[in-house]
């Protein structure tokens, strides 16, 4: 482990679960750098106990609201981004069959994804992109007769990106486009169905032990034991607010990482930065605030360009602590193996992309400006 690794000012995890805090603060680069350890993340993840948080009690979880799982989510980011986006996307499947009316399908696969034997995935940048009308969704249903005239489904598509193809066995949610009319449902489509295949990892700069591949079904056989939901548009808007808001904490972690990291610098690094990290901590207290505020009160539901504000800054956010980081780390963050700098300047390199990337919701916000500046003037 690297004395970077280990500061003292991070409480979270190093307090709740300090085996999993170790095990992360030791791995983050291996976690990073390759896929070594990519079968450990999830077993890891949930004998700390994080992936119970924010379920119901009833249903074999902890207890607690989304917004205990987003701490959990930054906290781990502070340690290892890697790890948190792996929890990203188990906590976000759990959180899909949560708010499935699909009883029997949450009761399934519900017990293996808490106890970590089952890694879920969240393939629905698509289904996200395809909402914001940037690209057809990728997947097809097509209907199939059966005997017992029940509803059943061959489908046909792929998804060139998604986390968590834990490849000891996953369950993916994937948004499929019904041939015969109506609107999209959300599938979960586990990794032993037919015809279904997982590329190799990708060849990623970054995050190369999140288990993040491509995935393809060929014929795959469906039924409604499988469905989310058949009315994916109306499903995710109610959804986005925890996907978009576990999302957000894996950026309040690394900035929180970060910022405590400039710490590390000498007495003069950190006077000449000491307004900058007052202002950059004040606003990340902020943001936070809003943040579980929002996602607690079900507030983005009507008001999304609040949630999609409040990601752009924190985006900025972590983008402008991980440069100071850099700054106060000296010669030291360039070499190899002696800080997390350089590994948090490609962690933030990230943040931008993942959908809702930043240049979509930018466009979205300038779209709804546009739409209002055109109600207002028909006025
Ligand atoms: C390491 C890694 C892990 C990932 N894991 C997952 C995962 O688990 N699940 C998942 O679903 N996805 C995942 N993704 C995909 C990710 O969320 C983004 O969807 C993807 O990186 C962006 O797609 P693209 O590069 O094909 O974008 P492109 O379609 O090539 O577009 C480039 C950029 O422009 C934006 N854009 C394109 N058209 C428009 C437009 N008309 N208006 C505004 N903006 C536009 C896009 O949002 C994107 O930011 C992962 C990606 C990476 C790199």
């Amino acid at each position: 482990m690297s004395a970077d690794d280990s500061h003292d000012s991070l409480h979270g995890l190093a307090t709740h679960a300090p085996a999993l805090a170790g095990w992360l603060d030791t791995h983050a680069e291996t976690l990073d750098t390759d896929a070594t350890l990519s079968a450990d993340v999830v077993p890891r993840l949930a004998g700390a106990g994080l992936l119970r948080v924010g379920v119901p009690v009833e249903l074999g979880g902890a207890g607690g609201s989304i917004v205990d799982a987003i701490d959990t989510v930054a906290d781990v980011a502070e340690h290892s981004f890697a790890a948190a986006f792996v929890l990203w996307g188990q906590r976000t499947f759990i959180e899909y069959l949560l708010q499935s009316p699909n009883r029997r399908l949450r009761d399934r696969h519900l017990p293996a994804l808490l106890c970590g034997e089952l890694a879920g995935a969240t393939g629905l940048s698509n289904a996200m992109k395809y909402l914001s009308a940037i690209e057809p969704l990728q997947i097809r249903a097509t209907n199939v007769v059966t005997d017992d005239g029940a509803r059943a489904w061959r489908v046909n598509g792929g998804l060139p990106w998604i986390t968590n193809l834990r490849k000891q066995g996953f369950v993916a949610a994937a948004a499929v486009d019904h041939e015969a009319g109506g609107p999209p449902s959300i599938f979960a489509i586990a990794h032993h169905a037919p015809g279904v295949t997982r590329s190799d990892d990708l060849d990623l700069i970054g995050l190369r032990g999140t288990n993040t591949a491509a995935l393809q079904m060929a014929d795959t056989p469906l039924t409604d034991d499988d469905r989310v939901t058949d009315d994916a548009p109306a499903w995710l808007v109610r959804v986005r607010p925890a996907f978009l808001g576990l999302q957000c904490g894996m950026s309040l972690g690394l900035a929180r990482r970060s910022l405590a990291g400039t710490r590390d610098g000498g007495p003069g690094a950190r006077a000449a930065v000491a307004d900058e990290v007052a202002a950059l901590t004040e606003q990340l207290d902020t943001l936070t605030a809003r943040l579980k505020a929002g996602v607690l009160q079900g507030e983005f539901v009507d008001t999304p360009a609040s949630l999609f504000k409040l990601r752009i800054a924190l985006a900025e956010l972590v983008h402008d602590a991980a440069s100071l980081e850099v700054q106060t780390g000296g010669g030291r963050g360039y070499l190899r193996g002696l800080s997390g700098i350089a590994r948090r300047q490609r962690e933030a390199a990230f943040v931008p992309i993942v959908t809702p990337s930043l240049v979509q919701l930018k466009n979205q916000l300038a779209a709804q400006r546009a739409q209002q500046l055109r109600t207002e003037t028909a006025q």
